[in-house]
């Protein structure tokens, strides 16, 4: 059997239906499903037009046409996607050996235009009927969880194999759980404290999220605070975080307790037309100086819409909110850019502060960043301060707050409390 119809696309019903009169069961011998994702016609259609990138995809598409051997079916799926049935494999280990075949012979290929040269790029999932599925429905999804992998960690090629599957249903789960979480408002925060490192005051404390999932359990915000960003629930994950952290440090500040609240704020946040609005009415209802209120901010999140982030950030400068680079040190922007952000502070990331003790190559960094915020009289905060040799040397260095396991973890606010009078009163002898 050889069928190559690359012309008409045809949807996953219709693929399932044209495959699975192809499917015979044999325990011996499998067929393969490949699907074949065409990434580069996407980028050229967008760069170049339409009309270069069909003519990419149509010299790809004869070059997959070449693969089309004996037991072998070539059906277009999608505007830059094939969908390649390979029957009568007695040894499941030729897949892969086709899968390589194809990235050798068809990935990063040079393609001449008339006017430029481009590369292509391909990505693939596979898998097996009947070793992973036992029907063309499955099958077909099996291959898609495969390409999705392939995708997501951007290799060339994947064969599904089962604990993949778990893995993404476990995602699919955790994603709907989130939203179910944020909407009813079960997510917590937790408060870790900031001190002045020479003199041991508290300056005030980050508002951290923290997700209790009924399922599986403690999820760190390093998963689930990415999830939230890419399925747009980080806008209203951040208001409800403002508003809580507000409402605390209001309650603190009655009880005596009058610290600084720093919030986390995501660059998709920043990117809202009504952020800075969300940001001074929240401050407003809780009727707190905005000159109490930090604002963690990555590099790479103003980066992204540069322009127009700048502009809003200098709107809440100028209000008296405190600005902070979150991860200092990880982004990779120039000085020219850095000079522009209107900062009142710097945060080193942990990533330096852990080890700057036992690494020549931290220290150093650590004291650039420092020599740095100090020249352009930002003030510089440390974070991931694990002990007191640390916590000793940041002082050397000139650090002016310290953040750590060292001083203390992150912790709920009623523990934060008991943790904040203790630590004042022991700080008075
Ligand atoms: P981040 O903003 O860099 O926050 C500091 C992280 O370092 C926190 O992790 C904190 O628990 C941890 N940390 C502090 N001191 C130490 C230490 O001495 N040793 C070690 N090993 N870790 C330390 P956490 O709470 O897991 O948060 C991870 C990240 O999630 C945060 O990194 C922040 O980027 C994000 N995040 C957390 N809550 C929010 C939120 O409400 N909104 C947004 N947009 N992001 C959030
Ligand atoms: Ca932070
Ligand atoms: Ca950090």
């Amino acid at each position: 059997m050889l069928v190559a119809d690359v012309k008409t696309a045809y949807d996953r019903k219709e693929l399932c239906a044209e495959i699975s009169p192809l499917l015979n069961y044999d325990e011996d011998c499998n067929s393969a499903l490949i699907l074949i994702n065409v990434w580069h016609t996407r980028q050229v259609s967008a760069h170049y037009g339409y009309e270069v990138s069909q003519e990419i995809l149509s010299l790809i598409t004869t070059d997959l046409d070449h693969f089309v051997k004996k037991d072998c079916c070539l059906l277009r799926t999608g505007n830059h996607e094939f969908a390649l049935l390979i029957q009568n494999l007695k040894n499941p280990g030729h897949c892969q050996l086709a899968l390589n075949k194809i990235v050798r012979e068809l990935n990063a290929k040079s393609v001449e235009l008339a006017d430029f040269s481009t590369k292509t790029k391909l990505t693939m999932g596979a898998a097996l009927y009947p070793r992973h599925a036992m029907s063309a429905e499955h099958l077909v999804q099996c291959v898609e969880i495969a390409l999705h992998q392939s995708d997501a960690r951007n290799h060339p090629s994947t064969m599904y194999s089962a604990e993949m599957s778990e893995r993404i249903i476990k995602q699919l789960r955790i994603e709907s759980e989130l939203e179910i979480a944020i909407k009813s408002k079960s997510l917590d925060v937790w408060y870790q404290p900031k001190i002045n490192i020479k003199t041991g005051a508290l300056y005030g404390v980050e508002a951290l999220c923290r997700w209790h999932s009924t399922k599986d359990g403690f999820i760190s915000p390093e998963i689930f605070i990415p999830l939230a960003e890419e399925r747009n629930f980080i806008h209203e994950l951040t208001r409800w975080v403002l508003n809580v952290s507000f409402r605390t440090q209001i309650e603190w500040k009655q009880l005596g307790l009058d610290i600084n609240m720093a919030v986390n704020i995501s660059g998709k946040v920043i990117d809202d037309d009504d952020f800075v609005e969300i940001i001074k009415h929240t401050q407003g209802i809780w009727n707190i100086k905005p000159k109490d209120i930090t604002l963690e901010i990555t590099e790479t999140a103003v980066m992204q819409s540069m322009e127009t982030s700048l502009k809003k950030l200098n709107q809440l400068k100028d209000t008296n909110f405190v600005l902070s680079i979150d991860d200092f040190g990880t982004g990779y922007s120039s000085l020219e850019y850095f000079k522009k952000l209107p900062v009142n502070e710097v945060k080193i990331d942990k990533s330096f502060i852990f080890n700057m003790l036992n690494d020549k190559g931290d220290h150093n960094l650590v004291t650039m960043m420092v020599n740095l915020a100090h020249s352009f009289s930002l003030d510089i905060v440390a974070e991931g301060i694990e002990d007191k040799l640390t916590l000793e040397a940041l002082d050397e260095l000139g650090v002016q707050r310290g953040q750590g396991y060292y001083i203390a973890k992150p912790m709920p606010a009623e523990e934060f409390l008991t943790w904040a009078e203790f630590y004042l009163a022991n700080l008075k002898h």
